[in-house]
């Protein structure tokens, strides 16, 4: 008899093995859905199988990517678009990485409007008075998002549809790219004219060495008094001990968080009736100007799906193929200088 393919699957939430039982109908794989996260010390769950499926908390460092090939897995299969937590460069040539490059940017540039909304409209406020009975307006003064400048860090595939959102909305979109697209409608400006210029700024680029801590309180200084910041990207974008410094000298008007640098023990479980250790998180959520989601934004039915179906494509044609397109490869993301431009084997 055959051997199926066993995939092993970490960080498994209720929601992934619905999506994935589902998409995994027709292909028949053997998925061991684990709760717990990949670490060293969790990596030889893997023994046996030849693919692990993780997600943005996993951690693949050099001793896991060892431990892995070891254990003779052959693909790294992200369910999701970043791979900040994978050492893409030490896996080149080792074992092979996989991930979902799109699956709805529309869930996030959404979710990020939403928080914004929900920020300068203060409905998180409302929610929980109207819920008590209380129908006192005070304290709920918002303001217009038209005619306000909003500044998009990172224009890819989730930026563009979150400044179409802003358009519609009547506002007045800058944005910078390390990678500006070329022949687009949108007005390209330095990344200090748009610290200086934005009333609200949104972070939609990856997490790389070079923009670790972006906003730091330097960057902060150089902001518009009572800026909004949005950050639906990368938790390490931001400097949380410099955004807190921000918010209490009321440099920072507000702020959304779908991600925090230091989410990964903390985001996706229920803490509820325990004692937060971060304190620096526990004092962001405490200010009335806040708002965090647990790395929510991807979160719709569209995008679960979109995401169980590509992983498992992905897997189905890398081990058909030996190669895939959506394959993440230190030589083409890093150095940018992909011979085969994913049309051979990266390695
Ligand atoms: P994308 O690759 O389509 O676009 C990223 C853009 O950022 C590109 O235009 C690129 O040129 C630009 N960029 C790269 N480095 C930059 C830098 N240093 N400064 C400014 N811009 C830079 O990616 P996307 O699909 O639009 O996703 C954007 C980010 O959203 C992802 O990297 C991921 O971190 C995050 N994300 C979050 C969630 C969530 O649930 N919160 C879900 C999906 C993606």
């Amino acid at each position: 008899m055959e051997q199926k393919i066993k995939i092993s699957f970490f960080d498994a939430k209720e929601y992934d093995k619905d999506s994935f039982n589902l998409a995994n109908s027709n292909d028949g794989y053997d998925i061991k859905f684990y709760d717990t996260k990949l670490s060293e010390d969790t990596y030889k769950l893997a023994v046996g199988s030849d693919v692990i499926c993780i997600f943005v908390n996993d951690e693949v460092n050099q001793a896991v990517i060892d431990g892995l090939v070891e254990s003779g897995v052959k693909l790294i299969a992200l369910r999701c678009a970043g791979y900040n937590n994978v050492d893409i460069e030490y896996a080149f040539g080792k074992i092979h990485i996989v991930n979902v490059p799109a699956y709805s940017p529309y869930a996030v540039a959404e979710h990020a409007m939403a928080l914004l909304l929900t920020s300068v409209r203060r409905i998180h406020k409302a929610y929980i008075r109207t819920k008590d009975f209380n129908f006192s307006l005070n304290g709920l003064t918002g303001f217009d998002l038209h005619g306000k400048t909003v500044g998009v860090v990172g224009t890819g595939k989730i930026g563009r549809i979150f400044i179409d959102i802003c358009r519609g909305f009547g506002m007045h979109v800058i944005a910078y790219d390390k990678f500006p697209a070329k022949d687009s409608e949108i007005d390209y400006v330095s990344l200090e004219e748009l610290w200086q210029s934005s009333d609200i700024i949104s972070f939609h680029c990856p997490l790389t060495d070079e923009n670790r801590h972006m906003v730091n309180k330097d960057t902060i200084r150089k902001m518009k008094k009572g800026v909004v910041l949005l950050n639906t990207s990368r938790g390490a974008l931001i400097d949380s001990e410099a955004l807190l410094e921000g918010i209490k000298e009321r440099q920072i008007g507000a702020a959304c968080l779908d991600v925090y640098e230091e989410e990964s023990d903390v985001f996706f479980h229920d803490f509820s009736g325990h004692i937060v250790e971060d304190d620096t998180l526990a004092r962001l959520i405490s200010m009335p100007n806040v708002i965090v989601t647990s790395h929510q934004a991807f979160l719709t039915k569209e995008a679960l799906t979109n995401i169980a179906d590509t992983t498992l494509m992905n897997v189905k044609v890398f081990l058909e193929e030996g190669r895939c397109n959506n394959e993440v490869c230190y030589k083409c993301t890093k150095l940018g200088n992909c011979t085969q431009e994913h049309k051979a084997k990266c390695f």
